[in-house]
């Protein structure tokens, strides 16, 4: 197995509980991949990576209960803040912002043609897929979104639901990727929605259990660099030497699978010249306690000024501290990204003083840049570019020989969540039972 994130060690935990014998070869020197707990305060944790979920999240929630873990509700009661377009922060009650309902609403509509209209198992046999591939989100907002409003919200929407900047995506990704994670309005809500809950004490508890009750078999700091295949098995080789193997499972996103030395090489690339990394920072304001609750204020805005484009109350159950996330997506993230650590915490610090205007100044700052992460580059997920889908779609969970994939990226339900990881994970111990 290589990569010990949620798709790998879901699969790892499946052939074991088989009677096979599996090692996981993780890079780096923890578990987890994109799931990562971040102890704020002592024994009360937030997630630097992965965090929500919602009730379609089966494969997750068996998941919870198997590992004796539970969820809490996220955190929504109150008014929102909004700052948009120019205009000073505005308080409203509930998430739509203010901004033209009826442009919103109809630029919501065509977002909701596109994605009924997409083949969800198979986004490359979509009616005009080939049309829709061959534009980037960005240029279909230029197309048909016309009224400012629209324009505004549509890259914050798509920032927030994708990590993605419009420019990045083709117009058939962004609307498989909406219809893969339940619709758009699943995706976007809380309640009954895709965040309804958070794993209480962190997400990435899930890959920490899962590892040990794995054991030693999960070997940490052992970035995989070449995967060679003849006739009678593999060898996986590690800085440290290398193992013989009757099969592999590569559970890691497209570009770090490319990364590898494949021998034979695999007839296509997992990641295209279009394959653009995942643009989010996620940042962590710790506060005494959630002082803006106090106000009536729930801690969710949305801001078309940077860096914090949107914050969402994220106070762990245990108490003690109260926790405002700041989300920096699209080419945000990169302008964050590359600022030095004072000056991020000074931008944040100020934004998130101005978004609710009572705050001191923080006890806690955490910034999680997961754009230059060396074993994950970028999240929430890879995005697929112009063509992306129509290359590499029907390929997309092919064997190279003994090589099998998995990662959320080669899920076509849940495609970069959690669930999708988990699903993709079950389904490799699927086709590795069935071949072996
Ligand atoms: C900021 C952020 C917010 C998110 N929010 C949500 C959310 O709210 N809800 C949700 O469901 N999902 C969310 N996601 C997405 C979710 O985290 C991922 O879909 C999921 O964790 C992916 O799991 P994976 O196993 O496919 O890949 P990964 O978690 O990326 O695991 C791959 C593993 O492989 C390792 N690796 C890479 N290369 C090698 C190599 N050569 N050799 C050995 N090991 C290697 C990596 O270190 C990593 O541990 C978010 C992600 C981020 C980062």
């Amino acid at each position: 197995m290589v990569g010990a994130g949620l798709a790998g060690l879901t699969a790892a935990t499946g052939l074991a509980a088989q009677g096979a014998e599996v090692t996981v070869f993780e890079a780096r020197d923890r578990v987890g991949g994109r799931t990562r707990g971040i102890e704020v305060a002592p024994g009360s944790w937030v997630d630097a990576g992965a965090a929500y979920l919602g009730d379609r999240h089966t494969e997750v929630h068996s998941l919870v209960a198997e590992l004796g873990l539970k969820t809490t509700p996220a955190t929504t009661a109150g008014a929102s803040r909004f700052t948009l377009g120019g205009a000073g922060g505005r308080t409203r009650p509930g998430r739509f912002p203010p901004l033209d309902a009826v442009a919103l609403g109809r630029m919501f509509d065509l977002l909701d043609e596109l994605t009924a209209a997409v083949r969800p198992e198979a986004p490359w046999l979509t009616p005009d897929a080939a049309a829709l591939d061959a534009v980037t989100a960005g240029q279909w907002a230029d197309r048909h979104l016309t009224h400012p409003d629209a324009r505004l919200f549509f890259p914050l929407f798509l920032g927030e639901m994708m990590a993605a900047d419009p420019a990045d995506v083709s117009v058939l990704h962004m609307a498989f990727y909406l219809r893969s994670g339940g619709g758009l309005r699943y995706l976007n809500a809380f309640e009954g929605g895709a965040q309804q809950d958070r794993i209480a004490g962190g997400a990435h508890q899930l890959c920490e259990r899962l590892a040990a009750e794995l054991g030693d078999r999960v070997r940490l700091s052992s970035p995989v660099r070449a995967i060679h295949q003849d006739e009678a098995g593999v060898t996986v080789r590690t800085a440290d030497g290398s193992v013989r193997v009757d099969a592999v499972v590569v559970a890691v996103p497209p570009a770090l699978a490319d990364a590898v030395d494949h021998r034979p090489s695999p007839s296509h690339r997992r990641a295209g010249e279009r394959t653009a990394r995942g643009c989010a920072v996620k940042v962590h304001l710790v506060y005494p306690a959630p002082l803006w609750r106090a106000e009536g204020l729930s801690g969710w805005s949305v801001n078309s000024e940077g860096p914090l484009l949107s914050t969402v109350d994220d106070s762990p159950d245990a108490g003690g501290v109260g926790v405002l996330t700041g989300f920096v997506t699209g080419g945000e993230a990169h302008r964050f990204a590359a600022r030095p650590a004072a000056e991020q915490r000074a931008l944040a610090v100020a934004q998130a003083g101005r978004l609710f205007p009572h705050l001191p100044e923080p006890i806690g700052f955490h910034v999680t840049d997961w754009v230059n992460e060396e074993y994950s580059k970028g999240c929430y997920a890879a995005l697929l570019g112009p063509g992306e889908w129509l290359r590499h779609g029907p390929r997309l969970t092919t064997p190279h020989r003994r090589v099998h994939w998995a990662g959320t990226e080669t899920s076509t339900e849940y495609f970069g969540l959690m669930e999708g990881a988990i699903r993709s994970g079950r389904r490799a111990v699927a086709e590795l039972l069935a071949t072996y």
